[in-house]
């Protein structure tokens, strides 16, 4: 049972909500704490994910996908976080990253080669903006692409790239045009996994999203094909901020499920345990720190709700991402650490999943731009230019 009102959204989103929830439930739930403790990389789950379509939500159906708008995508991966934040980052990585660079910005060859098996979990993508000294400041990015006939040598590294242990396919950015072109002379590019000259650096142990093949890789003299430039030469960066925006709403909608579970464990919890023989549900302390739980997470349910119906109208959406993604990242992390309080010692154990949530909400305050990166998007759109 949810715990708070339903928004209204089409059935068809209804109807989406319950087809996630019923593979989540089944498949993912039972795994989710070994993917976190081991922290492996679930293959026979995402090929699972493939076969249910999960990998291809919001991927064209002409390529196989399921071809939903986003705000149905953020629906399934609201419940795909909801039980684990590692799988919807499986998910998010194939669709909304790696995925969604093709659908937008490939030539007809690169989605017909790269959409359909990414869709059916044959193929894991990556995407790799971050740099080791180049993160929040991605423009400065340095990684080199030189021109040499009709390919490019390819030199430097990333790092902190979800699937990159695991990958088959990575989209990458790099600059083609001098350090003073600044983001005008970055491009994209896709590599494959076992191009000369392309490996993976070192597996990345992070505190959350857990199992979902964070890794470094290294670029030495790698040769890739003209070919395989997405878009143009220079177009790198603007393709790389408009995957991010609605991405960034995909994570605003992995932090509102994350901070559900957390209030749906804490609701339950109260009822049954007594303290000085009165249920903690009867204490007032208690009481109003779930309805702020309710509260926060209504109103970042609806802000990720909202900045996808913006995107979905074609209207301009960088402001309401940001502020979903902000908002509801940082509501996660709140929310999941008062859930532990309220749980007392078996809130910081790891009999429940409590613990891992607030890692994981953690991880969604710095991925696809840290919350300082969304107010500083934010007071440059509202402040600037007036
Ligand atoms: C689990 C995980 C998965 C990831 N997956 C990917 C992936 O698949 N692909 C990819 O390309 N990247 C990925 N990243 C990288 C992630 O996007 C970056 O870590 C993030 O953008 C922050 O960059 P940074 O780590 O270099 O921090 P920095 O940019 O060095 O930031 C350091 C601090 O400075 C603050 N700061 C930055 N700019 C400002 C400003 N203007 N004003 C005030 N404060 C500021 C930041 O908020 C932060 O607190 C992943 C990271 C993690 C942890």
């Amino acid at each position: 049972m949810d715990s708070f009102p339903e928004i209204h959204v089409k059935k068809e989103h209804e109807d989406l909500r319950k087809w996630a929830r019923e593979f989540t439930n089944r498949e993912i739930l039972p795994m989710a704490d070994k993917i976190d403790r081991s922290d492996e990389y679930p293959l026979a789950l995402q090929r699972r994910m493939g076969d249910y379509g999960l990998l291809g939500i919001s991927m064209p159906q002409e390529y196989g996908g399921l071809g939903l708008d986003l705000t149905g995508s953020m629906i399934v991966g609201e419940e795909v976080a909801k039980v684990s934040l590692s799988a919807s980052f499986i998910v998010g990585v194939q669709n909304g990253l790696a995925g969604n660079v093709f659908a937008k910005f490939g030539t007809p060859e690169q989605k017909s080669k790269y959409i359909p098996k990414l869709v059916k979990g044959e193929s894991i993508g990556a995407y790799g903006l971050t740099e080791p000294g180049s993160g929040s400041d991605a423009a400065g990015l340095s990684t080199r692409a030189v021109r040499d006939g009709d390919s490019y040598v390819v030199n430097g590294s990333k790092i902190f790239i979800t699937q990159g242990l695991v990958a088959d396919v990575l989209v990458f950015f790099a600059r083609t045009g001098t350090a003073e072109d600044g983001a005008a002379g970055i491009t994209a590019f896709v590599v494959e996994k076992g191009t000369k000259g392309f490996r993976v650096g070192q597996k990345l142990e992070v505190m959350g999203a857990r199992g979902t093949g964070t890794a470094e890789l290294v670029f030495e003299d790698c040769r890739v094909p003209a070919s395989n430039m997405i878009g143009h030469e220079g177009d790198g960066f603007l393709i790389a901020l408009a995957i991010l925006s609605e991405s960034r709403i995909g994570a605003a909608a992995a932090a509102v499920g994350i901070a559900e579970a957390a209030l749906e464990a804490a609701i339950s919890y109260v009822s049954k345990r007594h303290i000085a023989e009165k249920p903690l549900a009867k204490y007032e302390v208690v009481r109003f720190t779930i309805a702020d739980m309710a509260t926060r997470i209504t109103a970042a349910r609806l802000l990720t709700y909202y900045a996808a119906t913006v995107q979905g109208s074609g209207g301009d959406f960088i402001k309401e991402a940001a502020m979903a993604k902000y908002f509801a990242s940082e509501t996660a992390v709140w929310v999941c650490e008062r859930a532990i309080q309220i749980h007392g010692g078996y809130g910081v154990s790891k009999m429940l999943p409590l613990e891992r949530f607030l890692r994981d909400a953690k991880i969604l305050d710095i991925v696809e731009g840290t919350s300082e990166v969304q107010r500083w998007i934010l007071s440059r759109e509202l402040l600037d230019g007036q």
